[in-house]
């Protein structure tokens, strides 16, 4: 339920890569952007560098510590951190959102459906698919009376279409993919020839 993936797709000739414009493609010939994974409690976020920095997800609560070591460590400059895509509104994903937007002073995006979720500090667990699922949600909503999650506003409020990377110069875009909950979304990274995408 909150294991995150990453994998490298090799292009297959009968996929669509219509929405590979020219733009893409230009970032990608002269692409330097890295992927960084850092872990902010029990959830792996990532920093995305490429011509300017993005950060995908914000951790679970009380992580502001963790995440200032790991950009030392990797020496990023958290205001060099432009945007943060909160991929859901679930408290693993939201928990330090409010701490690291005020380090970074970057733009916090997340779909409208889960807005409320980080903005009125609002913890729903996901109803579980498997038996296992749903017995460890049962487990968990014990514990979530001792989470507090900071509440924030939403700066970049995610609707159903398409929203671009480029401005903030990574080769890629951000979809509504809903599914682990209704307000998840996937980040399209195209990269050297292949795509990243992961999921929750
Ligand atoms: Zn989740």
């Amino acid at each position: 339920m909150y294991r995150k993936t990453i994998e490298i797709l090799v292009p297959d000739p009968s996929n669509d890569f219509s929405y590979l414009t020219k733009e893409i493609i230009e970032s990608l010939e002269k692409e330097k952007a890295t992927i960084y994974p850092i872990t902010l409690g029990v959830d792996q976020c990532y920093i995305i560098r490429g011509e300017k920095t993005i950060m995908i997800d914000a951790g679970s609560p009380k992580q502001a510590k963790s995440f200032r070591k790991a950009v030392e460590r990797l020496s990023i400059k958290p205001e060099d951190i432009k945007l943060i895509v909160l991929t859901h509104g679930h408290w693993d994903h939201i928990g330090t959102a409010k701490e690291i937007k005020d380090l970074t002073g970057g733009k916090l995006a997340l779909h409208q459906k889960e807005k409320d979720w980080l903005e009125k500090s609002l913890k729903p667990l996901p109803p579980g698919v498997t038996a296992w699922g749903k017995t460890f949600g049962k487990i968990l909503a014990l514990f979530m009376p001792l989470i507090h999650i900071s509440a924030t506003d939403v700066d970049i409020v995610l609707g159903d279409g398409e929203f671009p990377l480029s401005e903030y110069g990574i080769p890629g875009k951000i979809l509504y993919t809903p599914g682990h909950s209704m307000g998840s979304v996937s980040i399209v990274y195209c990269s050297i020839r292949g795509i990243l995408s992961w999921e929750t």
